[in-house]
């Protein structure tokens, strides 16, 4: 007898749990209502786990280590070699005080995860491996296998395989996930979550983290952008370069949304954001600055993404805060899992 699965939620977290469901012999409609609100719409696309592992964050870590092992097959799965834009990341440190910094954080991923492909390096030996680097960088780190992918073109992957597999996606706001049809529903609402598990009875907190990131576009002018992922820190702010074929997304600030429209991005997120980018990577000053964007991560209180049941019909997938995108393959086993 066939069963049928009812998503709220086109994200990353919808739609790459729907395939699995489709792959796994459910019959699977996805209700969204559109990118403007879809923080994988403005994500940069960074599969984090290594310069993502920060103290106090072990199981967060242990996580995204283990959905790391799934991209590979994830990504064939997909079978769109453009999603992929970048297969290793350099952890950079601007001054000596930033390099302490990311010592301390790479002694403890490595103390986690002892086989970690972490390399350390001055800044001239990682402006041999990425030449367009800035002179004067400290140094930093060489993470083997770390990489990205286009956001955008991964959503419109997951939804193309999706409707191959004979799963739908219909264009609507759903109040009540409990009147959808189907043996189940799931909730990967993102930010919406908590609202419709409310609905639904459950308590699922999840707050929201905004962030404001850049799409710069390189000119006939310009270096190329980028191969690697560069996650760069300077004077203690955080800043990266995740590589596209046009040029480079920049990101990102994080700090606590004043509420669920709060979506436009500020100047001064704005001005640090380009001020660090140019500093790490000077040849991006002649890059045009194609798209200033602010988003809201849907985050949990302890970090770690909320995948479990509400009830025997209903389940929910979301909190997955800075990590969405690079947690999406484990989020969509584990919710295989609560489906069987
Ligand atoms: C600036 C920024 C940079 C980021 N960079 C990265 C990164 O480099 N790597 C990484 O792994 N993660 C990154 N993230 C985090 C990542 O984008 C999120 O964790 C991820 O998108 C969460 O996926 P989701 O599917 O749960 O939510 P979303 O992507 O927000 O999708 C939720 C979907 O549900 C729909 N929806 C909501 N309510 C309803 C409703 N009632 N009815 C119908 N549809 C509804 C929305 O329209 C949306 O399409 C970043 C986030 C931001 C903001």
């Amino acid at each position: 007898m066939g069963r049928e699965l009812s998503v709220v939620g086109g994200g990353v977290i919808g739609l790459a749990c729907a395939l699995a469901a489709t792959d796994a012999g459910w019959t699977t409609t996805v209700y969204d209502v559109g990118p403007s609100a879809r923080a994988a719409h403005v994500a940069g696309g960074m599969l984090g786990c290594l310069g993502e592992g920060h103290p106090g964050e072990g199981r967060l870590l242990d996580v995204s280590s283990q959905s790391a092992a799934l991209w590979p097959d994830f990504l064939s799965r997909l079978g769109d070699p453009a999603v992929h834009t970048a297969t290793d990341s350099i952890l950079l440190a601007a001054s000596s005080t930033d390099f302490a910094y990311l010592d301390d954080q790479v002694a403890f991923v490595r103390d986690r995860l002892p086989a970690a492909s972490l390399t350390r390096s001055t800044g001239s030996e990682l402006r041999r491996t990425e030449p367009s680097l800035g002179r004067g960088l400290a140094g930093g780190y060489l993470a083997e296998g770390e990489g990205a992918v286009d956001n955008r073109l991964l959503i419109d992957a997951l939804a193309a395989a999706l409707r191959t597999n004979g799963g739908h996606i219909v264009d609507a706001v759903v109040d009540d996930p409990t009147e959808l049809p189907g043996d189940r529903v799931l909730i990967a609402a993102g930010l919406g979550s908590a609202a419709l598990a409310r609905v639904a009875g459950a308590g699922i907190p999840v707050h929201g983290e905004k962030g404001e990131i850049l799409r710069l576009r390189r000119t006939r002018w310009s270096v190329p952008p980028p191969t690697h992922v560069i996650r760069g820190r300077r004077h203690g702010r955080s800043v990266y370069l995740v590589p596209r074929a046009d040029g480079v997304v920049v990101g990102a600030t994080q700090y606590e949304a004043q509420g669920p429209d709060d979506r436009e991005p500020q100047a001064v997120g704005v001005a640090d954001l380009l001020a660090d980018a140019i500093a790490v990577m000077p040849g991006l000053s002649s890059y045009e600055l194609a798209e200033a964007a602010a988003g809201i991560r849907p985050s949990s209180a302890d970090g770690l993404p909320v995948v479990q049941r509400i009830d025997d019909r209903l389940l929910v997938a979301t909190g997955h805060g800075r990590n969405g995108i690079a947690l999406a393959p484990w989020t969509a086993s584990r919710v295989i899992e609560l489906l069987a």
